[in-house]
């Protein structure tokens, strides 16, 4: 039977740390703020953006959202940004993606001030973690690696396979599993023989977007089986890891839901409160 990385258990007691932290930057008298801007009205979002409100709220820190209308041009939307930027009480700035698709994503994104960018999306801090300088970290793959290694597992010299190649997980989390001296393999729709892959990895990482896409034969017994997926079937929350047939064969596992989803607004609130300190030195 796989050890559960449990994001519930993992999250619960990094907020408790991040709670102490931001009453630290309290007690000297600085406020730590996060703004949300929400263009349209994609229920997934809406929900995303009220379970980071509740985040915020349980650590003591400022919550902004800002809801702008579907129909928000490009040079509003920047306006807003800039407006955020200049904005003393807020310290991170998030931009809730899918945008609509009139507007540029990249363009939006550029406009964060890179300090404020705890999305960690801004080209600035995607380059730094390309080139292995410190900078902002994505969130998702920022809270699969802290999983990782909260849960024990190896990593030096591992076998990762990571499968979909997304600015906001695939890329991030291969380019920090080869900082961490795994051998990684970026799989995507165009790999041939995904399987052949997928067997030799002792950390497979499943970003796919398609529900319990990765299944027990595909999954090298012992191996780390993250599941990023969030993929709504039939009102039910899955992932892209066929928890039934993996478990039995992996050796560690993430449930969907109460894995990755829970470090992700973990990591938003640690990338909040460390832009926070930055500010206050
Ligand atoms: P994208 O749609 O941007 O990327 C999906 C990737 O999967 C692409 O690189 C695509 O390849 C690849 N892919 C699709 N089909 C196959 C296939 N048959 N074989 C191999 N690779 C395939 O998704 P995201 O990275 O944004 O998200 C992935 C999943 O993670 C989604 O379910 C999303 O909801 C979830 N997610 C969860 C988060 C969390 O906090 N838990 C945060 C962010 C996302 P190609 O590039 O060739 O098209």
């Amino acid at each position: 039977m796989a050890i559960l990385m449990d994001g519930k258990a993992l999250s619960a007691r990094q907020m408790a740390a991040l709670k102490e932290r931001v009453d630290a930057l309290k007690s000297k008298g600085k406020s730590v703020g996060l703004a949300v801007i929400l263009v349209g009205d994609d229920p997934a979002s809406q929900v995303y953006v009220r379970n980071k409100g509740k985040a915020c709220e349980e650590l003591g820190i400022l919550s902004r959202t800002l809801r702008l209308p579907a129909e928000t041009t490009q040079e509003a939307l920047e306006e807003e940004i800039d407006r955020l930027n200049r904005d003393e009480e807020i310290d991170g700035i998030l931009v809730q993606l899918p945008l609509p698709r009139h507007l540029n994503e990249a363009q939006a994104l550029a406009k964060i001030a890179p300090e404020k960018d705890v999305d960690g999306f801004h080209i600035q801090n995607a380059g730094k973690l390309f080139t292995g300088q410190p900078g902002v970290v994505a969130c998702t793959p920022k809270g699969i690696l802290y999983m990782l290694k909260a849960c024990g597992v190896p990593l030096e010299g591992k076998e990762a396979v990571v499968i979909g190649r997304s600015n906001i997980v695939g890329k991030p989390i291969a380019m920090l599993l080869l900082n961490e001296n795994c051998t990684v393999t970026l799989c995507h729709s165009r790999t041939k023989d995904l399987s052949a892959h997928t067997r030799r990895a002792d950390i497979l990482v499943a970003a796919v977007g398609k529900p319990r896409f990765v299944t027990g034969g595909m999954v090298k017994p012992g191996a780390a089986v993250v599941d990023v997926g969030i993929n709504r079937v039939d009102g039910k929350v899955v992932g892209d890891v066929d928890f039934a047939s993996v478990e039995p064969v992996a050796g560690y596992i993430s449930p969907v839901p109460g894995g990755v989803g829970k470090m992700t607004i973990c990591m938003l609130m640690e990338n909040t409160v460390e832009a926070a300190e930055r500010k206050a030195i």
